[in-house]
């Protein structure tokens, strides 16, 4: 499996720094943020290290479907009944301050801190 050993994402994953998970699988690890913006604020990642949606390519599709697909189930298991944002900040403009790809998942009542 491909792991950055400066990335604090691929840290999380190999359990070298904690991080309060909600889901784990093969392939992906979900975890609270620890600066949410929102009620609930989960960050789903790859286990495998991606730096960033912009080096996806085909070969990615079925792992983004994956992480996508997650996102109801984790919102419906954390008690988010009234809608959530999925965001992904990519490179420099984008705001990416994490190079190991992440889909941000948010939900709960407004006001929100951020977003
Ligand atoms: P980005 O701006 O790259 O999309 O967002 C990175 C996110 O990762 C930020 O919301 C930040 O709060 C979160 N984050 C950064 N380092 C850690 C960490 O060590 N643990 C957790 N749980 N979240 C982190
Ligand atoms: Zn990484």
């Amino acid at each position: 499996m491909s792991t950055d050993p400066n990335c604090v994402f691929c840290k999380i994953a190999a359990g070298q720094i904690p991080a309060n998970k909600v889901h784990e699988d093969d392939e992906l690890l979900v975890f609270h943020d620890i600066h949410p913006w929102a009620p609930v604020h989960v960050l789903v990642i790859p286990k495998r290290h991606v730096a960033s949606l912009a080096e996806v390519g085909p070969e990615h599709e079925a792992l983004l479907g994956r992480m996508m697909a997650l996102a109801p189930r984790l919102m419906r298991d954390l008690g988010v009944t009234n809608g959530f944002r999925v965001v992904v900040n990519t490179g420099p403009d984008g705001g990416q301050e994490v190079y190991h790809l992440h889909m941000h998942v948010m939900g709960g009542p407004r006001p929100w801190a951020r977003g």
